[in-house]
């Protein structure tokens, strides 16, 4: 499977990832989790990116680009499931660059999508740093500004399919699976 979570921040892309993860075999690669461990061994990068993650903007892509190649790179046999890059039409045109030098293929890109005020309501129950409520509204922001336009442009690449993000985990999970296939 070589595939992309997308969806602003809280419409369950982590958890749906984990729970994917139980039924396929695949690596999980999420840049926020590779982000927060990096801040929290205090590594360069992780100084470089704190201060972004903490105002809710965008890591600049040359940080994280670095992460994702390293990653894709290293087992390409096993596929992957990216949850959080690409953000932006850069970072989508890097990763479809990545791929074609590997003569690889994404095959699904799928988007979860949930209202707003719900999407404020779980942020702000979820309690990371990050969720507070001037770090949410900037998020949500950057996601409409620049992540959003991804869907159009992986729907004119044909690989999109929508999911509905409200309802049980479980009927989301089918779902994904089923637009997986
Ligand atoms: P997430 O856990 O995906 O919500 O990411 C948390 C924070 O990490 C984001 O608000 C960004 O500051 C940063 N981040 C994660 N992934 C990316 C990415 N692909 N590009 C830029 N910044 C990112």
């Amino acid at each position: 499977m070589r595939a992309v979570l997308l969806g602003p921040p809280g419409a369950g892309k982590g958890t749906q990832a984990a729970l994917i993860q139980e039924r396929v075999r695949v690596p999980h690669i999420s840049t926020g989790d590779l982000l927060r461990r990096a801040v929290a061994e205090k590594s360069a990068l992780g100084t470089q990116a704190q201060e972004f993650m903490d105002r809710g903007e965008l890591v600049p892509d040359r940080l994280v680009v670095g992460l994702i190649e390293e990653r894709l790179t290293k087992d390409r046999d096993a596929g992957f499931l990216l949850d959080g890059f690409p953000r932006n039409v850069a970072q989508a045109r890097t990763l479809q660059e990545l791929l074609d030098g590997q003569g690889l293929q994404l095959e699904r890109v799928i988007s979860i999508s949930v209202p707003r005020d719900e999407l404020v309501k779980r942020l702000l129950g979820r309690g990371r740093t990050d969720d507070n409520e001037t770090t949410i509204r900037s998020r949500l922001m950057v996601y409409e500004e620049e992540t959003a336009p991804l869907c159009a442009f992986y729907r004119e690449r044909s690989v999109l399919r929508e999911v509905n993000g409200m309802g049980s985990r479980e009927k989301i999970l089918e779902d994904i699976l089923e637009s997986l296939r």
